[in-house]
This record gives structure tokens, C-alpha cells and sequence, in this order.
């Protein structure tokens, strides 16, 4: 059997905070202690808000922390066409159309629907995508996007649903309401997830699942917040005939108000921490890791 591979994943969008530490060590521990290896990959899509200079400070806080990982570092920016085949394929399966509407004008659908009953929201607490884009006739489609508009490109989740099979994971950590061991997933929560924008060739869901398995990974470690996400991976892996991997997912680590840790936050960013003479150990043990590894 291949040793089990691991892999931390955090996106230079910011400075990385206690809760990426226990994230990155726990994944290092684990695969250490399983004789596995311990990929890290840098998700940086998001041309906006990635930066070279976070980055940077990835590398830098990782060993300090005392993190080897193997090289080179997978580059999310640099593979965009193995991300637009997965997106062709998965239109050649006619499960994709484009959406034309904003953010601002889906609030203002949601807003009017919500005048009469609730409106559903994702697991993440968004409103599921309520437009008349997956109607539109594909002659209008192909003339708006001609004429430059912006566009999404969504996963028609019913159609995508009837060609899978049974969804399931297996789950080694627990859920936010606790699920554990074998969970069944949910993704008709999620609604039509969009996969690509006009200007961006991937999105989360499909770049993940891709890399995941295009780097071997078998035991995906992650946060808590990405639990139910988990379900729109899995109808990914099966539409593009992936193999799945197994999930655990840890707790999150909390400011002292228990609040979930921002990358906004200057007062837990490692780099803070590390100035005002912090030691790794110390790190450690404010997650509640062991000091040393097991
Ligand atoms: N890049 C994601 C983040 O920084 C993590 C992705 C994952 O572990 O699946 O939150």
C-alpha cells in the first residue's frame, strides 16, 4: 500500500493565524505519524485578494513552526486549464449553464421572494442562486455572452444529482452537529454551486477536488467550517470519476470571545505572535497540540 498523503491548503489571501497552525501541525503530526506524506498547496484563484507577500509569509510561518513539505508547492494560479477541461466536461454533460446576474440583483430576487415565505440558504448561509439563468434560451445565452457580459457557470445540482449514485463519506473527525463515521451528504443544500466565473476558470469546490486528486491525497484534514461543503465535492469526484478520499474534520480554533479566528485579525496572526517572542512550542500548546509530535 502507498503511504497515506496529507496536505494543509491555505489560500495567500492574508496572514496565516493560530487557526491555520493547528491546521498545518495537525496535518504534519498525522502524516508523520502514519509514515505519510505532507504536501502543502497554495489556493491563490483569486487574483484580487492573493498575494505574493502572503505567500511569502506562508512559507516563512510553516518553518518556523518547524513544517517540512515536499516541493514544489502545487500553485492553484498555474493550472487554470486543467481546471477549464474538468469545467468542458462537465458541460459536455450538459450539467452547466451561465448566470448573468449579480450579487446585488440575486439579494434583490432573494429580497422579493423572502416578501412572501424564507427563502433556503446554504449550509454557509447564503441564499441558493433563486435567477431564471438555467431557462434562458441557449440563443440569448451565447448573445449575452458575446456581448461581454459577466457571467457564472453553475452546476445544475438536479441534473447533476440524477447521475450519481448513492453520496457518502467517511467522516474521522465530526461534523458541527457531531457526524461522524459514515455521513451521508447533502448537496441539494448548496443549490446550483457556481464552478467557474468569466474571469476566473475554477472556483473552491472544483479546484479542490481536482488537486486532491490529482496530488494523491488521501485523508483530506481541514476545518469544521468545510464540513458540509464536503457534499458538493463528492457529486464532483463522481461526475469526473474521482476517487474519494477520507475526511477529518477538526475543531476550530476561537479568539477568547469564541469567535472564529479572521485572517483580519492581527492579534493571532503567527507573524504577530512570532514578534513578540512566541516559541512554536508555545504555539503548539495554545492549540492544544501536543509538544512533541506523536
Ligand atoms: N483553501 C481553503 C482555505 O484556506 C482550504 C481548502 C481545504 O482544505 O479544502 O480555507
Amino acid at each position: 500500500m502507498p503511504p497515506p498523503v496529507f496536505r494543509f491548503a491555505p489560500s495567500p489571501n492574508g496572514y496565516l493565524h493560530l487557526g491555520h497552525a493547528y491546521s498545518a501541525l495537525l496535518n504534519f503530526d498525522l502524516a508523520r505519524r502514519a509514515g505519510g506524506r505532507f504536501l502543502l498547496r497554495i489556493e491563490d484563484i483569486d487574483a484580487t485578494r492573493c498575494r505574493p507577500e502572503f505567500e511569502a509569509a506562508i512559507y516563512e510561518d510553516l518553518a518556523w513552526l518547524g513544517i517540512s513539505w515536499e516541493t514544489p508547492v502545487r500553485r492553484q494560479s498555474e493550472h487554470f486549464s486543467r481546471y477549464r477541461e474538468a469545467v468542458e466536461k462537465l458541460a459536455g454533460l450538459g450539467l452547466i449553464y451561465p448566470s448573468f446576474e449579480s450579487r446585488a440583483e440575486i439579494a434583490r430576487l432573494v429580497a422579493q421572494r423572502e416578501t412572501e415565505a424564507s427563502w433556503p440558504r446554504d449550509p454557509d448561509g447564503a441564499p441558493l442562486y433563486p435567477g431564471a439563468a438555467k431557462s434562458l434560451p441557449p440563443d440569448r445565452r451565447r448573445e449575452l455572452i458575446a456581448q461581454g457580459a459577466p457571467y457564472a457557470l453553475r452546476l445544475d445540482m438536479q441534473k447533476a444529482l440524477a447521475r450519481t449514485k448513492e453520496l457518502a463519506w467517511r467522516e474521522d473527525g465530526a461534523g458541527p452537529g457531531g457526524e461522524t463515521g459514515v455521513v451521508a451528504a447533502r448537496p441539494e443544500a448548496w443549490g446550483d454551486v457556481i464552478l467557474a466565473r468569466k474571469e476566473t476558470p475554477t472556483s473552491y469546490h472544483l479546484s479542490v477536488v481536482i488537486d486532491d486528486a490529482l496530488q494523491r491525497v488521501t485523508d483530506v484534514v481541514r476545518g469544521r467550517d468545510l464540513f458540509w461543503s464536503t457534499s458538493v465535492h463528492l457529486v464532483l469526484q463522481q461526475l469526473l470519476g474521482i476517487r474519494q478520499p477520507v475526511y477529518r474534520h477538526h475543531r476550530l480554533i476561537e479568539d477568547a470571545s469564541g469567535h472564529k479566528l479572521s485572517k483580519s485579525t492581527q492579534a493571532t496572526a503567527l507573524r504577530e505572535l512570532r514578534g513578540q517572542g512566541a516559541t512554536p512550542a508555545e504555539i503548539r500548546s495554545r492549540v492544544g497540540l501536543p509538544a512533541v509530535p506523536r
